[in-house]
Order: structure tokens, then C-alpha cells, then sequence
């Protein structure tokens, strides 16, 4: 079904049409007719499933003309809070609303002015915009439209308390959509207590990875695992990558050793100023960089088109974050590779994965990087054990009980 079936006006329809979209994906396909009926949504949508535009249209569609800021949207960080501000500059290309946009990292002067000149959307970082409420620069009694964009991220950053000091100033008459990737009990509730018989949408399995993606595992030992990426980005034929590290100072290690070799890279954490956040991810997007090294938390939600690679240099600590690490490539259909390096240590962690999953994850080797055969620690005195270890599993280690 084309996008002019789904109900959108003819300038909002104009402004699908300057970014070059086909048709609606299938959470814009859902949750657009609802939520342009003034119907709360509460969607599961994995990240890179079309789900700015699933809230974007139909509420620049409800608002129609300049007014009072009577739209929220809270995302969980500044680069999110950008993003989204952005795709919504560019759907309301042909209309006359105003869209404004408050996150920290950055002077309030700016911010001020552009609430004062006034606002139809507000998005915005929790923190951020609850010292503009303070100071009195802003007023949430005018809301009609709310929206919770990546809520099970903003739990995960401690979002929670001031999400819902937020939300209970709203008013209650009013459209709540709310997006997150996942929905488990605690961020259910929320929705219970948030929205008003929600229409409920759950786009693909929340624990899917991106279809298109092929992604592998290299086993390596740990001393090796810096000449490993050196020579899996010598032998990949691609664009850009993204690497993960699970640390910030791991990130700057990473980074640092892979410009002594002459690569691009850009660096993307937590405690790097906004501005150098912000040169990373243009530069990234430009070309400039053909690497960026980031943390979970940064690069969480991160639209970059055309990442052809992402790398986990470290395996994610929680089996979710590899569903979202692994959603920066394939994004809106477009192909990608993902593979992680692992070693004898990160066994139960991959199982993990791919439980949660519910996939297994191709076991891969890079020529001078295969790894070395567990050790056999069966003791003389036990009979041996007849099964040989499974390729993938630690053998399980026996106490040698001392001999007198
Ligand atoms: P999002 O999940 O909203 O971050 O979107 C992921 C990417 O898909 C962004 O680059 C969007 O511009 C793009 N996108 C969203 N909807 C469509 C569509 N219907 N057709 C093509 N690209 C889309």
C-alpha cells in the first residue's frame, strides 16, 4: 500500500515525497492510520524500522498550523534528540510549524530564543528540558500530542524519574505514542500508566535481528584481537564501519591504534564534549571518518545510512544490545555484515545471544588468526572423557584435589 492510501494530506504526502521514500514500511503502515484518529500507540519496533516517520506524519498532520508548542518528544540522548529533530524539519518542509529541539551538552541561549520565538514540536532530552521548566522558559500545559520515543533506552540511562515527573505535567487529555524496542513488564506498566486504550503494535519479533544482515563470529585469542580487526578491515570491501567497544576508554585505545595505521576514525562516547560528538557523527556520515569506534549508549538509535559494517570488538554485555548494535547496518533495507570477536571467555555470553535471538551465529576464521585448541585438563586418575568438546563450548574445568 502507497503512503497517499494511509490518510496524510497532501503537504504532508509532499514532504514523504522530497526524502525520496517508497513505500510505508510496516510500523509507518500501522501505526499511522491510528495515530492520525488521535489513537494512543504503543509499538515495539526494532531501531531502523521507519518508526520516526510512523510518528512524525500523522502528528504534524494533527497539528496542521503554527500555534502554541503542543507537541513533546522525549528521546534518551543528544544525538536522538537531533536526529529526530532533523527528520522532522525535513517532513514539515510544507507546512508552516516550527520545530524546536532542547538537550544538554550546549548553552540554554540559543534554546531560549527559539522557545521564546515559539515552537510547535519540542524534542527533547529529559534533563535538559526539566531545568527549561524550572527556569520558566518553557510550559507543558499546552500539550496535545506526547510522544516516548526509545523508552527502554531511557530506563537503561536512569530516564525513568524524570520521564514520568515530565509526562505527569502534561496534560491528560491528551495522544500519547510510545516506542520502544522492547517491552518487558517494567516498561509495560509505564504504558499501562502512561496511555489510554492503546492501540498495541509490535512490528517484526523485538528480539529479531535486521534480516538482511549476514553476521559471524571470529574466535581469537585475546593477545591477537587488535591484529585481527586490522586484518578483517584490510580484507573487507567496505564503506563504513562502526566498531563497538565496551568501554569509553576502550573506545579511545581502539581508536588511537587504528590511527597509527592509517585509518579514518571518529569517536563516539560519553565523555566527549557535544561538540566533538557532533563533529564525529557529521564526519562519520560525510565520509570523513570511514570508522567510527563508539560505546553502547552513544551510538544507540544512531541513524547513519549505508553503514556497511559494524564490528563488535567487544561482545555485548547484554544479549539486546547485540539486536541493536546490529541494527545500525541493514537499516530500511539496505544489506550489512556484523560480526563479533570473541574469545573462550565470551562462550556463555554468545549462547546468550543467540537464546535470545533464537539464531546461530556462523562460526568464522581469518587465515594466521585460527584459534588454538582448548586445553585438555582431564586429570589421569578420572577415566577420559569419551565425547570430544563441542566446537563453541568451554570444557568444564576439574579441581585437581593435592596429593600428600
Ligand atoms: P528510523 O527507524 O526512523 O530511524 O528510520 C531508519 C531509516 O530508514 C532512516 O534513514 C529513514 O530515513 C529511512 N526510512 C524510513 N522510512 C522509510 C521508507 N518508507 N522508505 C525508505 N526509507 C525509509
Amino acid at each position: 500500500m502507497p503512503f497517499s492510501k494511509l490518510g496524510l494530506a497532501k503537504h504532508i504526502l509532499q514532504g514523504v515525497q522530497s526524502m525520496g521514500y517508497g513505500d510505508p514500511t510496516p510500523i509507518q503502515l500501522r501505526a499511522i492510520p491510528p495515530a492520525l484518529e488521535g489513537r494512543d500507540v504503543v509499538a515495539s519496533a526494532q531501531t531502523g524500522t521507519g518508526k520516526t516517520a510512523a510518528f512524525a506524519l500523522p502528528l504534524l498532520q494533527r497539528l496542521d498550523s503554527h500555534g502554541k508548542c503542543r507537541c513533546l518528544i522525549l528521546e534518551p540522548t543528544r544525538e536522538l534528540a537531533m536526529q529526530v529533530e532533523t527528520a522532522l524539519r525535513d517532513f514539515s518542509r510544507f507546512t508552516n510549524l516550527r520545530i524546536g529541539a532542547v538537550f544538554g551538552g550546549v548553552g540554554y541561549g540559543a534554546q531560549r530564543t527559539a522557545l521564546k520565538e515559539g515552537v510547535d514540536v519540542l524534542v527533547a532530552t529529559p534533563g535538559r528540558l526539566e531545568d527549561h521548566m524550572q527556569q520558566g522558559t518553557v510550559r507543558l500545559d499546552a500539550i496535545e500530542i506526547l510522544v516516548l520515543d526509545e523508552v527502554d533506552r531511557m530506563l537503561d540511562v536512569g530516564f525513568l524519574a524524570p520521564m514520568k515527573r515530565i509526562i505527569a505535567k502534561c496534560p491528560k487529555n491528551r495522544q500519547t505514542l510510545f516506542f520502544s524496542a522492547t517491552l518487558p513488564p517494567e516498561i509495560a506498566d509505564l504504558a499501562n500508566w502512561a496511555l489510554r486504550d492503546p492501540v498495541k503494535i509490535e512490528v517484526g519479533a523485538s528480539r529479531s535481528v535486521a534480516s538482511l544482515v549476514r553476521h559471524g563470529v571470529y574466535q581469537v585469542e585475546p593477545a591477537a584481537k587488535f591484529d585481527l580487526l586490522l586484518a578483517l578491515l584490510g580484507e573487507l570491501d567496505f564503506e563504513s564501519a562502526i566498531i563497538f567497544s565496551r568501554t569509553k576508554h576502550g573506545a579511545d585505545k581502539i581508536a588511537k591504534k587504528l590511527r597509527a595505521q592509517n585509518h579514518s576514525v571518529a569517536v563516539l562516547h560519553a565523555n566527549r564534549s557535544q561538540n566533538q560528538r557532533i563533529e564525529a557523527l557529521q564526519g562519520f556520515k560525510s565520509g570523513k571518518y570511514e570508522v567510527m569506534v563508539a560505546t553502547d549508549i552513544a551510538a544507540r538509535g544512531i541513524d547513519i545510512a549505508g553503514v556497511s559494517h559494524v564490528i563488535n570488538y567487544d561482545i555485548p554485555q547484554h544479549p539486546e544490545d547485540y539486536v541493536h548494535r546490529i541494527g545500525r547496518t541493514g537499516r530500511a533495507s539496505r544489506s550489512g555484515d556484523a560480526f563479533t570477536l570473541i574469545s573462550r571467555e565470551d562462550f556463555k555470553k554468545l549462547a546468550a545471544i543467540e537464546r535470545f535471538i533464537g539464531q546461530r551465529i556462523e562460526r568464522l576464521t581469518l587465515k594466521g588468526f585460527e584459534p588454538k585448541p582448548a586445553p585438555a585438563p582431564i586429570p589421569r586418575d578420572t577415566p577420559p572423557n569419551s565425547g570430544a568438546s563441542q566446537q563453541g563450548h568451554r570444557p568444564r574445568r576439574r579441581r585437581f584435589s593435592r596429593r600428600r
